[in-house]
């Protein structure tokens, strides 16, 4: 067993070192040549001064380099800091003064929005897309990529003496999507990455002949450490876009019949279902489509099935655990559900108050136990102490229930749960029911303060086009197929939902956006 996904990647080259390990635009990067690069800028880091345990951020887009950047960073014994390449100037500066990086790699764009900003332990940029000279300034030496990797005289005929990490040692922090607030930097240690990565790779079947079509972000856990671990863990291939596009998806997928893997969040499938409507649907499919990173609805499973003549498998997972509940590779893929744990992991789920453990069908919080889980939150030690139980469960903050026979529902987050005249209403199945309307294409439930009620269930809806429905209509949809404490009060109608970087919705923003009209 490998320690760490470097590892994993200095296994292939020397076993395999032809194999076809990243396909980007014009370039086919084997396994020998992202090891050879991957050393390199290890060497590079090495020889600036990156020490054991320093972070070096990554603030960049989806490109080749990316990846030999992160491994790279392991190789050399820093820890890796993910930053999503749309923050600006506000976010950056919480993230990168909170992680206390030394060293980011950027893009010229990139460089340019942290040059004003004050980061006292930031001290050098490398440069992805500039030329060899670039000209330093705001106190943060600046060099391009190529320049920093060339290797210095002294260190000639050295390559390969990096010790592989340790799996204990600490691999990156990754930022949580700030959905309920501001992110929080989750550590991550080399053997959660793995240990994680090994029972994914399992549970989908994953083989070393498999390829992967990945357009999400390498930022976030679900492109980085599923999509892109998943690859380097098994030796097989991943065709990388910088991001996703429905039409240009479908194209590679009719041009490729090689592609066996598709992963996306939600908003990503609804617009590929929309895309294959109007071109068709190719004819080589991959063996699997994966959901997940926000809920998928049992009425775009259904459109995707039929459209497509597939079930999508859901999964859930999050940036602290990664990949925590699967449906299954074979057997049901039960809409609305995300199934159960992965092998070698643990779920259950508990009474928010008590947190005694509740038995099949009741709604608490999900709680995670495996060798998958973070170390804790960066510079967080209360909120840290405040997310494990005694035990060492792992509270998710997600709410849901498990069925008879095994199968998750994720009802929502917890700090989303409204409670109105004493009944707990959880949005998630208030949107669902609106969304099988067939006037709505969109649909988020909220709880607005209320007098009366504590708070009063409003939904926001975002209309199919031209059909803006009738209020009184949707309300008494909903009380056909609800109980009546359930049903919206209020329907708000707007063009779009306030989505983050992955497509979900910002709830904490919607609500501000309501309570100041
Ligand atoms: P923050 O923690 O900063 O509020 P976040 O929780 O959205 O942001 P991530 O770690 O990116 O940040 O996302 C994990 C969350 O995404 C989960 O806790 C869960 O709420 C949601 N999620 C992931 N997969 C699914 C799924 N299949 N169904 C429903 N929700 C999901
Ligand atoms: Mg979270």
């Amino acid at each position: 067993m490998v320690h760490s996904i470097v590892e994993a990647v200095f296994q292939h080259a020397q076993e395999q070192p032809e194999r076809q390990a990243i396909l980007f635009e014009d370039q086919a990067i084997s396994y020998g040549q992202l090891y050879a690069d991957v050393a390199r800028f290890a060497q590079a880091l090495t020889a600036w001064g990156v020490q054991a345990g320093d972070r070096v951020a990554l603030f960049l887009e989806n490109c080749p380099t990316f990846v030999v950047a992160y491994l790279g960073t392991h190789l050399a014994g820093g820890v890796v800091v993910l930053v999503n390449p749309q923050y600006r100037q506000v976010e950056l500066s919480h993230i990168m003064n909170d992680a206390g990086v030394r060293l980011c790699v950027t893009s010229t764009a990139g460089a340019a929005e942290l040059q004003s900003l004050t980061i006292p332990d930031l001290s050098a940029l490398v440069i992805v897309d500039a030329a060899d000279q670039v000209p330093s300034g705001g106190g943060m030496e600046q060099i391009a990529f190529a320049a920093f990797i060339q290797p210095q005289p002294q260190q000639a005929g050295e390559e390969g003496q990096l010790a592989l990490p340790a799996a204990d040692a600490p691999a990156l922090i990754g930022y949580t999507s700030g959905t309920t607030g501001r992110s929080k930097g989750a550590l991550l240690l080399h053997r959660n990455l793995v240990a994680n990565i090994a029972a994914v790779t399992s549970a989908w079947h994953w083989t070393e002949h498999d390829r992967l079509l990945l357009t999400l972000p390498l930022f976030h856990a679900h492109g980085l450490m599923v999509g892109m671990h998943g690859t380097l863990f098994k030796g097989s291939t991943v065709v990388l876009r910088r991001k996703f596009d429905a039409a240009d998806c479908l194209t590679i997928l009719k041009n490729d019949p090689e592609i066996t893997l598709f992963f996306g969040v939600p908003t990503m499938y609804a617009r590929l279902l929309a895309e294959a409507k109007r071109q068709g649907v190719p004819s080589h499919l991959p063996r699997l489509f994966v959901s997940g990173s926000a809920p998928l609805s049992p009425q775009l499973f259904e459109d995707f099935a039929r459209t497509f003549g597939q079930t999508m498998l859901e999964r859930y997972g999050m940036t602290e655990t990664i990949m925590n509940l699967t449906n299954p590779y074979e057997g049901e893929r039960r809409a609305g559900t995300v199934g159960g744990p992965f092998p070698g992991q643990e779920a259950r789920v508990v009474d928010v108050r008590t947190r005694e453990q509740l038995p099949a069908g009741e709604i608490g919080e999900i709680e995670i136990r495996g060798p998958h889980v973070f170390a804790g939150y960066w510079n967080q030690p209360d909120a840290t102490a405040e997310a494990f139980a005694p035990d060492g469960w792992f509270k998710t903050g997600d709410l849901g229930w498990c069925s008879d026979d095994g199968y998750y529902t994720i009802t929502g987050r917890a700090r989303e749960l409204i409670i109105s005249g004493g009944y707990n209403v959880y949005p998630r199945e208030v949107e669902d029911v609106l969304e099988m309307h067939p006037d709505v294409a969109e649909a988020a439930v909220i709880g607005l303060p209320d007098i009366d009620l504590g708070e009063q269930v409003v939904a926001v809806i975002v209309p199919v086009r031209d059909h803006t429905p009738d209020p009184a209509a949707l309300i008494a949809f909903c009380r056909e197929r609800l109980a009546s404490y359930k049903k919206p009060r209020q329907i708000i109608f707007v063009s779009a939902l306030p989505r983050n970087a992955l497509g979900k919705i910002q709830k904490p923003l919607l609500v501000e956006r309501l309570k100041s009209i």
